[in-house]
């Protein structure tokens, strides 16, 4: 019986690294509030990503949903549908009314023609998502925001390590928030950053991971708690040093998805854009069932037959959510819809054996028919 091949795996240094690295944190008995491993993530951070700022946080969505209150925005926020529920639940949860722009069918991104006729009296930013590590139009949002004084947040989640046109993804932006999720690229077992240019907003972010506490007798916002502790930044600064090698070998997955999968007539594969250093971090696939004979679905619970499991990611959108009650009209946004339909993301992580994509790839040309 072959193994159970599962959509993604953590990446773990060595137990012994580890520890070494948690010593410290014993004589010390420093556990959270910013303490020396914090620090020391913070800075390894700014000088891998190739950012000017970068504050942590115990997740990828308070990163989002404290960036989005520090830059004190207002009514309505531009986004996309095709994202995690974390995006469009952090302009919620601010009080903002999302606004849905519909993607493109190539690279999943925001449709950067169709921004403009969206923009209200209300607006006060977008906040656009690089989808499976492929990069937004960046200069095109700048223009545009520029245009209308909005600010422009990045949900960089799935894009940590990327650059484009030799600038760490992080830079674009007013902000650029990532997740250390424990199945991302990059893990601190829970954890997150926002990379941003203006001190300021730095400062304000800041006290609003910690209450808004701005010093021992002032509270100046209504701040959360928010705080990356001391061993979730011990595993970042453990994995951060092996992430170069695991990017390769997610690579070495992704090139083999590629050559097994390009000849199949109905299935449509995820290409690295133009300009853009990649991380690998996802490997959609588009089924056409017309063409291929068989739907999503079916190749979904095929895989699943066989202990292998996909993930439908994004489907469903967020604006079809329980959650909002019917509120958003899903017509409005059709690619997103479309792609949501169809899309698979199959397994991908740095250890995943060639011999088992081989495996994952004929399950899937048999569904064919
Ligand atoms: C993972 C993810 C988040 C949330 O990050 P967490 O660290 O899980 O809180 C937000 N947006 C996108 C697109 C994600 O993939």
């Amino acid at each position: 019986m072959a193994e159970k091949i599962l959509v993604t795996r953590s990446s773990m240094p060595a137990f012994d690294e580890y520890t070494e690295e948690i010593k410290d944190i014993w004589e010390s008995h420093w556990l959270t509030n910013m303490g020396p491993k914090h620090q020391k993530l913070q800075s390894m951070l700014k000088e891998y990503m190739g950012v000017e700022n970068v504050d942590l946080f115990t997740n990828g969505h308070m990163a989002i949903e404290l960036s989005l209150q520090a830059l004190g925005l207002t009514g309505e926020v531009i986004t996309t549908p095709f994202t995690f529920a974390s995006t469009t639940h952090a302009i919620v949860r601010n009080g903002l009314e999302p606004v849905f722009c519909d993607i493109k069918a190539d690279d999943y991104t925001i449709d950067t023609d169709k921004i403009e006729s969206l923009v209200t009296e209300k607006t006060s930013a977008i906040m656009p998502v690089h989808v499976y590590g492929n990069v937004c139009d960046t200069e095109k949002i700048r223009e545009i925001a520029d245009k209308y004084n909005l600010k422009v947040i990045y949900d960089a989640a799935h894009t940590f390590g990327e650059e484009y046109k030799g600038r760490g993804i992080g830079s674009f932006g007013d902000v650029s928030c990532f997740s250390f999720h424990a199945t991302k690229v990059f893990n601190s077992i829970e954890g997150g950053c926002v990379c941003f240019g203006d001190s300021d907003f730095g400062k304000r972010l800041y006290a609003l991971k910690n209450f808004g506490i701005t010093s021992p007798e002032d509270v100046d916002y209504i701040g959360a708690n928010a705080k990356m502790n001391e061993f979730c930044a011990a595993m970042g600064i453990c994995n951060l040093r092996h992430l170069d090698g695991e990017i390769e070998n997610r690579k070495k997955v992704v090139e083999r998805y590629i050559s097994n999968l390009e000849n199949t007539e109905g299935i449509k594969l995820n290409r690295v854009q133009k300009d853009v250093k990649s991380n690998y971090a996802y490997f959609p696939i588009m089924i056409d069932e017309k063409v291929f004979g068989a739907g999503r679905n079916e190749v979904f619970a095929k895989l699943a037959e066989n202990d292998i499991i996909a993930r439908k990611y994004f489907y469903p959108l967020t604006n079809t959510f329980g959650a909002f009650g019917g509120k958003y009209d899903t017509s409005k946004t059709p690619t997103a819809l479309y792609v949501s339909q169809r899309v698979l993301t199959l397994p991908l992580y740095a250890d995943l054996s060639l011999e088992n994509v081989d495996r994952i790839c004929e399950v899937i040309v048999n569904c064919k028919k």
